[in-house]
């Protein structure tokens, strides 16, 4: 009893950091109690480390534990990779051992398919390069999505691939290249997820939590049939038809499920380890559902935020472009076809006054002949809230999950 409690715990907590690791820097949570446990978790534990070296060593140890930090974040390295694999690895054989001869076949079919599916996702999402920027895909890029003036600008070039950065792209220091439609940097396949591969991470996690759920669903059937033959051997002459737990208070149901699970030990600590992790798998998995219903990428959730923590300060203002910037450097800014007409342009100041921009050429001019577009005043209108801004990326849900499936 006091194992099975232990080891309850033990996953509970393992699930909870992990849960924080992985959820705690996400935008909407950054104001929450997980957000908060997510800075502790990467500044005081690093800060611990730091003082037990000086303490105990004098700081010798300093300069390795930097290394050691450094590559833990700044580098492309497989040890999460390794742990993930072990851990699915050696859970499904324990499960599957204990387990696959007692099912049927169409179980045991099911659960052969359940168990390779992660396997072909997690090595697609580490090996696909699909969605890597280069010198021959850079004009296709470029032509894929339009600037929206909010999020991202024209005109600003990545100083080591030494192109444009095309609109949704960002330059990964991990992986040291530009990523179309950046969407993160995972440390767990090893890879940037964008425009080509991000399909392959969310099919990962649907199909980790399906493998999860599904062993959970399976390792509950066969305990509940140990028990139930436990039983029928206890008490002589028992109705088949009874179920086991009837008649017994929780905690005599507790009891019996601890016995159950030191009976069998594989199927019972797989199918307990599946059901703590099976809602981090879904949870994860709909975030990203949720952000592609939104018309959004996980970098993009985080501008966002910014966007509207700036907002909340007053310090953004809006304007409408004029068909002289939209036409003016189709070099920078090639004209595309897109469902939104893009005219707004959004700038944060530091001072909440609105801002005062210098222009060149026929825009100047268009301003000076024109009030309404004078380069300072009525031109520009204060943000009240980010519903008065368009996420021209957002398409609508059906063309959303197209423009994310067909990559
Ligand atoms: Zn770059
Ligand atoms: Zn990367």
């Amino acid at each position: 009893m006091n194992t099975l409690k232990q080891i309850a715990a033990a996953v509970l907590l393992l699930s909870f950091v992990v849960f924080v690791a992985l959820f705690g820097r996400l935008p909407a949570l950054r104001k929450t109690p997980i957000g908060f446990l997510h800075r502790l978790l990467w500044i005081a534990i690093p800060a611990f480390f730091r003082q037990a070296d000086v303490r105990l060593t004098g700081g010798r140890l300093g300069p390795a534990l930097q290394r050691l930090g450094h590559y833990l974040m700044d580098e492309n390295h497989p040890l999460v990779l390794i742990f993930f694999l072990t851990i699915l690895f050696l859970s499904q054989l324990l499960f599957l051992r204990s387990a696959f001869f007692r099912v049927n076949l169409f179980h045991q079919v099911f659960a052969i398919l359940v168990v390779i599916l992660p396997y072909v996702f997690t090595f697609k999402s580490v090996t696909s390069r699909s969605s890597v920027i280069t010198a021959e895909t850079h004009q296709r890029e470029m032509r894929r999505y339009p600037y929206d003036h909010v999020l991202y600008q024209p005109g600003k070039t990545c100083s080591t691939c030494r192109f444009l950065k095309p609109a949704r792209s960002k330059h990964c220091s991990i992986c040291n290249v530009c990523v179309a439609k950046h969407d993160h940097h995972c440390i767990w396949v090893m890879n940037c997820l964008g425009k080509g591969n991000y399909v392959y991470f969310l099919s990962l996690l649907a199909s980790l939590g399906v493998m999860l759920s599904y062993g959970t669903y399976l390792a509950y059937i066969l305990m509940t049939e140990i028990l139930q033959a436990d039983m029928l051997q206890e008490i002589s002459g028992a109705d088949p038809n009874v179920r086991w737990s009837a008649g017994k208070t929780w905690s005599e149901i507790f009891q019996s499920w601890g016995w159950a699970m030191a009976h069998e030990v594989y199927i019972g600590s797989t199918g307990m380890l599946a059901a703590m992790t099976a809602p981090l798998a879904w949870g994860l998995f709909l975030y990203h559902v949720y952000l592609v219903w939104a018309g959004m990428t996980t970098n993009e959730s985080s501008k966002w935020a910014d966007w509207r923590e700036d907002i909340a300060y007053g310090l953004v203002f809006r304007a409408e472009r004029s068909l002289d910037d939209l036409q003016r450097f189709p070099r920078i800014e090639p004209w595309l076809d897109w469902p939104i007409a893009i005219t707004q342009q959004l700038v944060s100041t530091q001072d909440g006054q609105p801002p005062a921009i210098q222009r060149t050429g026929v825009a100047a001019q268009a301003a000076r002949s024109s009030t309404i577009a004078s380069s300072n005043g009525p031109r520009w209108k204060r943000v009240q809230s980010l519903q008065e801004v368009n996420n021209i990326y957002d398409l609508g849900v059906w063309n959303n999950f197209r423009d994310v499936l067909l990559a």
